[in-house]
């Protein structure tokens, strides 16, 4: 093996890293997050953060957590930010770990504002969100040539925990070819009886994602129709990503992860 090194940045003490954790495979981090993660002083993390990339961490590293846990209310945004500040002002290195990409339903935008507001200096470290590396261990390509020009990330789910009432399902359904729901199991329901009332056949194929790249991964493949009744009947836990279209049918051929 070759001996090749990268030129890291400097981790500065006082500065926030905002990082993407990916999907939950720790092989799916980047290198970029892997060294904020064993240089950081402390490490606030989401819940979707898994224990594995958590052991990164360096042995003196304080770990925050912010997110829900066991039906505990979730520590509010505010609290967050505000707890990123002080960190960065007593000096730290902190680093702040979220699932999937940070940009990405991920409220990053947010922080990183705030820490431009206090000129905190900030690095935003990408990681492959859910929508994209969900798919690719469940052998359902994004695009492809045959099928689909464009593909659409929505999600299921506003601050009230309620369909976002700002989707033009009309639109959507007449668009977007391929569509990526994030955090829809709960309105599983509605969703696929929306994009039926807008025109998309009922036997459309939807595949559900569950704890996509991580050991314990489910796929469920149904149809528009179905989907609402086959996930009430199954087992499914979230998080869970919601696949419309007919890129779902290529898990008939490219389900790697079963057959390795
Ligand atoms: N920033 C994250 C998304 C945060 S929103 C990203 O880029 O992936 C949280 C939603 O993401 C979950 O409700 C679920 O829809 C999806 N999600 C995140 N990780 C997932 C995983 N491992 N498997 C399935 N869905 C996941």
């Amino acid at each position: 093996m070759k001996n090749i090194s990268i030129n890291m940045p400097d981790f500065k003490p006082g500065s926030v890293w905002v990082v993407g954790a990916g999907p939950g495979d720790p092989g799916l981090l980047s290198l970029l997050a892997l060294h904020g993660i064993q240089n950081a002083d402390v490490i606030v993390y989401d819940a979707l953060v898994s224990d594995d990339i958590l052991k990164f961490s360096g042995e003196n590293a304080e770990l925050e957590y912010a997110g829900k846990r066991g039906g505990k209310p979730s520590p509010k945004q505010k609290d967050i930010t505000d707890s990123l500040v002080a960190l960065a002002h007593a000096g730290k290195r902190v680093l702040r770990l979220k699932g999937g990409d940070p940009f990405v339903f991920g409220r990053g935008a947010e922080e990183c504002l705030r820490l431009a507001k206090e000129k905190i200096s900030f690095r935003i470290v990408p990681g492959i969100t859910a929508g994209v590396g969900g798919l690719a261990y469940a052998g359902i390509p994004m695009t492809t040539r045959g099928t689909n020009s464009a593909v659409t990330f929505i999600t299921g789910h506003n601050a009230n925990g309620e369909i976002p009432d700002d989707i033009d399902w009309k639109s959507l359904a007449d668009a977007s070819p391929a569509m990526i729901f994030f955090m829809g199991m709960a309105h599983i329901g509605r969703i696929s009886e929306k994009l039926m009332e807008a025109g998309r056949s009922p036997t459309e194929p939807v595949a559900i994602i569950c704890k996509a790249t991580m050991p314990n991964q489910q796929v469920l493949v149904s149809t528009l129709e179905k989907c609402r009744n086959d996930v009430l009947a199954s087992e499914l836990i979230p998080p869970a990503l919601i696949v419309v279209g007919s890129i779902v049918n290529f898990r008939e051929y490219l389900d790697w992860f079963n057959c390795e």
